[in-house]
């Protein structure tokens, strides 16, 4: 629809009179744009709106800037309906020569939750936002038919998806056929079939990576948009270019330093950590029943070094390491299935043409091998393999999607369900054929699917005797760490805006991986929580700047803080505290934000599995999880927050959070 219209008037404008604000001549040598993009894809009409740099010196950008601006939404809206927003985000470092800076996040309201959700993957379609002259693209409305929306610097057009024949495809098909459409400069962010047939479980797909969790790709199919295609030609400039030419290279060299980052992380990917985690008994196992999995040396990082990522075994085709753009690390790894199925196997036509009908994945990443493997009792790599390709087919979080077959298998070994509530599946631990069909029903939403595809809650709301099995917190599955034999990721899974995150602070690389020097993985005490807000702060920096997590295997906080401070010429990180306080204030907002939209403090609950079942083996065994409670109470203290969890007035004044903004929270 042309070039859009500037505007400014955002509705709240905070105090000028913090120090870092910067004069109108640093922001244009910002590389924090101060822009972002409106699309209305009911009118189809788009704008530009100036954001304050106020706005951007209170919370920095990605996460922080996402909360602002989804606040706007109006109180209590339908996650799947207009009033619901899409926004894109970038960060401060996206686009910029940063180290491991390629990423991108998606803020929307979660249908899974029905609260905050922030999602993050790799992507060319951040550093293109920023070139394209926005900090975000923000997706409002519905359109009237399925579209593809496409970002050519400020122009924004809208192509008819059943036109470009990409609807029902999957996002790898539709990437390549899209940028052969329209070019290989533009950048893809896409959903799959589930996606648009709303499965809960739906993420965003990028360059072969997802932002997965939550629905994300539920919200961006309920809003009739198949693919976003943004080309940015713009420079995105930096504050000081000598100073960050410095910070970067500084950066580059811790992050070249740490163990992970040198060795395990570019040799194993995040398979690395499978053995450590089932040697302590934190790898869930048939659906959490247990922390260690007799198979987990089938599906460790150095079986698929050894069978699937060495490329002399592979014959050197797509297989091996691949990076992110600008990352000093390497984690990614591309696998290829061995028994490739062909192209007119009847038993998996889920192969495309722009594959050569090959079996490819990225991958399998730790979180997968958990999901798809231990969780679901499947030490097989190449059906796990295959059971991620076919996720990555339909679009849907792998996570989330094994933590719903590892429920479904154990109701039915339980006799709670059966074939008939599976249009005929008969689940059973490992079980490769029930595997693919019941991927196919998530992510087609056929039969059962339109049950299963919703997420273990929904299950448990159709079968109410299977609510024991379902793993969950707030309606987002669990990830891949036991929290029995490692209670911080109790915490962490409890407290955590967008329900089950490992990544709010990510506590068992210290209690079962041994980082730091370790800690008592029973502990609970002052010890314990100092660990987790240290976490806590690190990693809602990282979110907020959209860096890659690993970074901070190698570097430090004031690695990224350094960086920040010099691309933007904003002194954010200014005083004692400051990184913690940065988290403070953007983990109120979320907090009220879910509170806002009716989510208690009962919401703030582990699953009744963790706490009143224990482990029959290893060092847990027999011990039952604490009372959370006492935990949770020094956690709202030390955040300054209520007994029910609530942030008080005092507290939001204190952040800075100022009247006009708590307006957003409760008009
Ligand atoms: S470490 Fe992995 S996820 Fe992070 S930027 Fe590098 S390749 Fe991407």
């Amino acid at each position: 629809m042309g070039t859009p219209s500037a505007s400014s008037g955002a509705p709240w404008t905070p105090s000028r009179s913090r120090r870092c604000v910067p004069t109108s001549e640093q922001q244009g040598k910002s590389s924090i744009r101060g822009k972002i993009l409106h699309v209305d894809l009911g009118t189809r009409a788009s704008r530009e709106e100036s954001i304050p740099a106020s706005v951007h010196a209170l919370l920095v950008g990605g996460k922080g800037l996402g909360i602002y601006l989804l606040l706007r939404t109006p109180r209590g809206c339908n996650p799947l309906g207009p009033e619901n927003d899409l926004i894109l985000i970038t960060g401060p470092l996206t686009g910029t020569m940063a180290p491991c800076a390629c990423k991108f996040g998606i803020v929307t309201k979660s249908p899974a939750t029905g609260g905050f959700l922030d999602a993050y993957s790799s992507g060319k379609i951040g550093p293109a936002i920023k070139h394209a002259g926005y900090d975000a693209v923000i997706l409002h409305g519905v359109a009237p038919t399925q579209q593809v929306i496409v970002i050519d610097d400020g122009r924004v057009d809208f192509h008819d998806a059943g036109s470009l024949a990409v609807s029902g495809l999957a996002p790898l098909q539709v990437d390549a056929r899209l940028r052969k459409r329209f070019g290989h400069e533009y950048a893809c962010a896409s959903i799959g079939l589930a996606g648009e047939r709303e499965s809960l479980v739906a993420g965003i797909f990028a360059d072969q990576r997802c932002a997965g969790r939550g629905g994300g790709g539920t919200v961006m199919g309920s809003k009739n948009v198949k693919a976003v295609l943004v080309k940015g030609t713009r420079p995105v400039p930096v504050a000081d270019p000598e100073a960050f030419k410095t910070a970067a290279w500084i950066a580059r060299r811790y992050i070249r330093s740490g163990e992970s980052t040198v060795r395990a992380l570019p040799l194993l990917g995040t398979a690395n950590i499978v053995d450590t985690i089932n040697a302590t008994h934190v790898l869930p196992t048939r659906n959490f029943q247990a922390g260690h999995f007799a198979g987990a040396s089938e599906i460790d990082g150095e079986s698929w070094r050894e069978h699937y990522w060495n490329e002399a075994v592979t014959g050197g085709r797509r297989s091996g390491n691949i990076a992110c753009q600008h990352c000093a690390i390497s984690c990614s790894k591309i696998a290829r299935a061995k028994e490739q199925p062909g192209r007119d196997d009847p038993s998996f036509p889920e192969t495309v043409q722009e594959l050569d009908h090959q079996v490819v994945i990225d991958g399998p990443e730790y979180e997968t091998i958990f999901s798809l493997g231990s969780n679901i009792g499947n030490a097989d790599r190449e059906v796990l393999l295959k059971a991620n390709y076919l996720c990555d087919h339909y679009g849907i979080d792998t996570i989330s999607t094994g933590v719903i077959i590892g429920m479904l298998m154990e109701a039915a070994e339980k006799g709670i369900i059966g074939k008939d509530d599976l249009d005929g599946i008969a689940p059973s631990w490992g079980d490769a054929v029930a595997i693919f069909q019941l991927i196919r029903k998530i992510g087609t939403m056929d039969g059962c699917g339109a049950t299963i595809g919703k997420g273990v809650r929904a299950i448990a709301r159709r079968w109410p005797a299977t609510a024991p099995l379902a793993m969950h917190v707030k309606g987002l599955e669990l990830p891949g760490y036991d929290p029995r034999h490692a209670r911080g990721m109790g915490l962490c899974y409890a407290v955590s805006d967008r329900g089950a995150c490992h990544l709010h602070a990510f506590t068992a690389s210290v209690e079962a991986m041994g980082n730091a020097g370790g800690m008592d993985p029973f502990d609970m005490g002052q010890r314990k929580l100092d660990l987790f807000l240290t976490l806590q702060a690190e990693s809602a920096l990282v979110d907020s700047s959209i860096t890659c997590f690993f970074t901070l295997n190698g570097m430090q906080a004031k690695e990224l803080v350094s960086l920040l401070r010099t691309a933007t010429g904003l002194d954010f990180f200014k005083g004692q505290d400051s990184v913690r306080k940065h988290a403070a204030r953007v983990l109120a907002l979320t907090r009220l934000y879910n509170y806002r939209e009716g989510l208690t403090a009962n919401d703030y609950a582990l699953p009744g599995r963790i706490l009143k079942e224990t482990h029959a083996t290893g060092p847990a065994s027999g011990i039952a999880f604490p009372d959370m409670a006492p935990l949770l109470a020094a956690y709202y203290k030390e955040m300054g927050w209520s007994s029910d969890g609530k942030p008080t007035p005092a507290t939001l004044a204190a952040l800075g959070i100022t009247p006009a903004l708590q307006d957003l929270i409760e008009p």
